[in-house]
């Protein structure tokens, strides 16, 4: 069934919003993560690099203070070498050569350092090496210059004068007691550095410890103030989309008011089925009043009225049939059997069921359906063609005669370009080739003429004969039946005037009047006109509309137009009636004087003994009232012998005349005249 359409389902641009927002917050937090990431990440390389130069630092500091003190060990062993014997001096210069290599590397291991020293610098800690290495009195720098120079100076000495004088060793000694004191000094220096590079570097692992746990408690924050919202709201956003989509699928595939497939959703039945080739034949039912229907239960309780029609439709429908809402007023039923001679009684029987009464909001309607059918096999892919197609013949529906038409290709050439028909009509109307024929009525009782109706005929160029059901619809529907309707008027008049010319007497001519014509703005006058045009000095035209006007009469605009008709002193007929939506207490109310028992009944009276009822009723009904009682489609003499037996006033019917030209009445008319003279 019809499921209504979730009121809460997120609009497009719901989520786009969501969407926007929560990405701007991602976008965000992942920025300041990543921020915060890189700047850890450089603080812990600043850490490492510092660790690894400092290391290397102290490495080259050891070996310098190592080689100071091997410097040391070569002055005293060239001291030894220079008090020993003459003859023993030849280890002076290997001594002094050992100490010449000592001398370089401690040069070497001098520039290492400053730069090494430089580097570090560039980490901030120039105050502090300025302290420790610069600053008296701890100028070790200097002092390993002064210590160097002097070195060298000692061995060049030492090379070149050997033995040399004893005093010589004494600046030695004391530079070599200098040197265990500027060692000491050059260790302390060293310690306290060390102090504050490791005070540095545990100053860069807290601040890269607090950026881990700043980082950390961004994704924990991410996490649970985007990334959880987020993941809920989407789930709802998609369960809302998951539900919108559901309903708009209902939406596309299922028909609302009624609860039944609409065309989409028949095609994908199909589709599905397609494998079983299940149906070959789809009959459309086509509702002709549901204006009515709603003006007169009014356009609220029209669902309710969908829904009581459906109901039927179901009871009457077999499983294996698939029933959908084909059109605004039209439903289709696909069944797998062809409609054929033995089982069109069942389709008969659908058109009477569905027919029937329905109570809407206390209310008696009666569905006005019109048939029509086409058959071979029916795929998703020709199901809107076959509509089509079965549309046609259900306009060929007649409610006079109860044949369901069956689709064939000539219908489609002929209705198939409305708007060539439309364009046909136009040029129809400037060449005044719509014409009226006539059909005599009968006196019921002396079965003399009394009258006769006007009834539209399209006389070609080529001087074929369109009868009405051909143009009348699409003239209708284009609002062309507006300008027929005049020039029938015209012509009405015109054939009038030249039959009371001839000395004879017409009696009343109706002609039918549809809503759009009583519509035109201009009635009054043009109506007035056209009456003023006759010859009589009384008004001798009917004007004949349906039910379905009839009641539309609570219209100000169509009461209106039918009291002008009045005025001007034209009765006001009830077309067809019993077949629109009007039931028979409904004509009590209904300003109109003549009432035209539609043919159908007649048609029906000798197989149906509820449509001998029926005609008889209206006719009592039409005596109670005091209106006149035409029977339409009298064919046979039974028809018009129970007729007259039941009293009704005039009769219309192929038993006396068809529908004939102005000349061939004038001729009746003439003929009737000589044989009242005569008798
Ligand atoms: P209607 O006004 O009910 O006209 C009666 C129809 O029944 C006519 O069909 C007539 O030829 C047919 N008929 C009369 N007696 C018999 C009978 O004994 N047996 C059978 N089988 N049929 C009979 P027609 O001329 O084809 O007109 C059909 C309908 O077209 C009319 O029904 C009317 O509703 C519409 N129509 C005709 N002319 C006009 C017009 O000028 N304006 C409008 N708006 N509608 C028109
Ligand atoms: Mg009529
Ligand atoms: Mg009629």
């Amino acid at each position: 069934m019809f499921k209504h359409p979730a009121t809460s389902a997120p609009t497009l641009r719901d989520l786009d919003t969501v969407t926007r927002n929560m990405t701007a917050a991602y976008i965000l937090a992942t920025l300041v993560l990543c921020g915060a990431l890189i700047f850890s990440y450089f603080t812990l390389k600043n850490i490492l690099t510092e660790q690894s130069r400092l290391s290397a630092f102290g490495a080259t500091a050891n070996e310098l203070s190592t080689t100071l003190s091997v410097s040391n060990l070569y002055l005293t062993d060239l001291k030894a070498a220079k008090a020993l014997p003459p003859s023993e001096s030849r280890l002076v210069p290997k001594i002094s050569a050992q100490m010449h290599d000592v001398l370089s590397q401690i040069a070497l291991l001098k520039k290492t350092i400053s730069e090494q020293l430089i580097s570090l610098q560039a980490y901030k800690y120039y105050d502090d090496f300025d302290s420790v290495f610069y600053k008296p009195p701890h100028n070790i720098s200097n002092k390993i210059d002064q210590y160097t120079n002097r070195l060298k100076e000692i061995s060049a000495e030492s090379t070149d004068n050997i033995p040399g004088n004893d005093l010589l060793w004494l600046p030695v000694e004391a530079t070599a007691a200098r040197n265990g004191a500027l060692g000491k000094s050059y260790a302390s220096a060293m310690q306290k550095l060390q102090v504050i590079i490791a005070g540095r570097s545990n100053h860069l692992a807290s601040t890269h410890k607090a950026l881990t746990l700043f980082s950390l408690c961004i994704a924990v924050l991410e996490l649970l103030l985007i990334f959880l919202p987020l993941r809920h709201r989407l789930k709802k956003v998609n369960s809302n989309l998951v539900s919108a989509h559901e309903d708009l699928f209902i939406q596309a595939n299922y028909d609302k008011q009624s609860g039944l497939s609409n065309k989409a959703g028949a095609a994908k039945t199909v589709q599905s089925e397609l494998a079983h080739q299940r149906y070959s034949c789809l009959l459309l039912i086509s509702l002709d009043n549901t204006d009515n229907i709603s003006k007169i239960v009014g356009p609220t309780a029209l669902d309710f009225f969908f829904q009581e029609f459906v109901k039927k439709l179901r009871l009457i429908d077999t499983t294996e049939n698939l029933i959908f809402r084909a059109g605004d007023n039209e439903f289709a039923i696909l069944q797998s059997n062809l409609i054929t001679e033995t089982n069109v009684s069942a389709v008969h029987s659908i058109k009477n069921e569905l027919s029937q009464q329905l109570y809407i909001e206390n209310k008696i309607v009666y569905p006005k359906i019109r048939l029509g059918y086409t058959d071979g096999p029916i795929t998703s892919d020709n199901l809107a063609v076959k509509l089509i197609d079965a549309r046609l013949a259900a306009q060929q529906y007649r409610h006079t005669e109860n044949h369901i038409p069956r689709y064939d290709s000539s219908m489609r050439s002929d209705i198939e370009d409305e708007n060539l028909l439309v364009e046909k009509i136009r040029i129809g109307l400037t060449n005044k080739e719509f014409i009226p024929f006539y059909q005599l009525k009968v006196d019921a009782k002396s079965g003399l003429i009394c009258g006769m109706e006007a009834l539209c005929r399209w006389k070609q160029s080529d001087g074929s004969l369109l009868p009405p059901f051909k143009f009348i619809p699409i003239a209708e529907k284009s609002g062309l039946i507006t300008e027929i309707t005049w020039q029938m008027l015209d012509q009405i008049v015109a054939d009038y005037n030249a039959w009371v010319s001839h000395g004879l007497n017409p009696g009343r001519v109706a002609f039918n009047a549809d809503e759009i014509f009583l519509r035109e703005v201009n009635f009054a006058s043009r109506i007035t006109k056209i009456v003023n045009n006759t010859t009589a000095t009384n008004c001798p035209i009917d004007l004949e509309i349906t039910e379905n006007v009839a009641l539309g009469r609570e219209d100000e605009v169509i009461a209106k137009a039918c009291s002008v008709a009045r005025e001007l002193g034209m009765g006001i007929a009830l077309d067809d009636f019993g077949t629109g939506y009007a039931s028979l207490s409904s004509i009590v109310g209904l300003d109109v004087d003549i009432i035209k028992v539609d043919q159908s009944f007649v048609r029906m009276m000798s197989k149906c003994n509820d449509s001998k009822n029926i005609v008889l009723t209206i006719i009592y009904l039409c005596k109670q009232l005091n209106k006149k009682c035409v029977v339409e489609g009298v064919e046979t003499q039974e028809e018009y012998d129970f007729c007259r037996s039941l009293g009704c006033d005039e009769i219309q019917g192929y038993y006396f005349f068809k529908p004939a030209p102005f000349a061939d009445v004038l001729e009746s008319l003439a003929l009737e005249q000589m044989k009242k003279k005569a008798g």
